[in-house]
């Protein structure tokens, strides 16, 4: 966690605001949709569609982590200003690539694995809903990365995930934070993901989850064959053990 109290409620306000963005993001990807019929000219239209509304969201990811780094700062304990660097523009190019990629390529890869249009449509959504909710965040983990590295009162990020992440976000979790060097790691997002990041001011200041799963990887997958894989099984029995100690006594 953060060294401060106020700067770890900092971090959760800013990661339940940047989830409500990707939720509305998700939910008008929704919406617009239905212009999509099959053909290539409806996708195409589709993404016309698509392409402003990122856009904006993704300025509005970069502007609420602007605000949660310089108030998280001053949380922290850090003297002076920082005017953070905001995350380049997303070009209209990249975002078309990725809904091409993803939306249109899935919806006729599952026609063509025998789905029916209706059942390839549904797939192809979540696959673009996930492609414009990643670029949208991206604005927001870019904004704290490249704010870190302009920073000089900054060691470095450490990753924020949900109380369940997927194996792959829980493993870069696992690492701790990553410090600044002369090649510094960027934030690694996959579609659909939820994580955040905040900066790191002081050495050790790392979120007590992050402990946990680096204390998981060492248990279940440290030095081994398929580390990712053990580490997934580890975490899946971890969680399935959570729920069983949470849920209702059956009557
Ligand atoms: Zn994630």
């Amino acid at each position: 966690m953060a060294a401060s109290q106020e700067g770890t409620q900092l971090t959760s306000q800013h990661r339940r605001a940047q989830l409500a963005l990707r939720a509305t993001t998700t939910n008008d990807m929704k919406l617009i949709w239905p212009m999509f019929d099959g053909s290539d000219a409806s996708y195409s239209a589709f993404v016309d569609a698509a392409i402003n509304m990122v856009m904006a969201r993704q300025e509005t990811s970069s502007g609420l982590a602007s605000a949660y780094y310089q108030r998280f700062r001053s949380a922290e304990g850090v003297a002076g200003e920082m005017i953070p660097k905001l995350a380049p523009r997303l070009g209209s190019g990249l975002i078309r690539a990725a809904l091409f990629a993803t939306g249109l390529a899935g919806t006729r890869r599952a026609i063509g694995a025998g789905q029916t249009t209706a059942a390839a449509l549904d797939s192809g959504l979540v696959q673009a809903a996930g492609a414009a909710a990643r670029l949208v965040l991206d604005g927001g983990r870019r904004t704290v990365d490249d704010t870190v590295a302009a920073d000089p009162k900054a060691k470095g990020w450490v990753r924020i995930t949900s109380g369940h992440p997927c194996a792959f976000c829980a493993m870069l979790a696992s690492r701790g934070a990553v410090y600044k060097t002369a090649k510094t790691v960027a934030f690694q997002a996959h579609d659909h993901c939820s994580c955040s990041s905040e900066p790191v001011f002081s050495e050790g200041a790392i979120p007590e989850s992050n402990r946990r799963w680096e204390q998981l990887w060492r248990e279940a997958a440290g030095g081994q064959d398929n580390q990712l894989n053990r580490f997934r099984r580890a975490l899946a029995e971890q969680a399935t053990q959570a729920a069983t100690d949470t849920a209702p006594v059956a009557e």
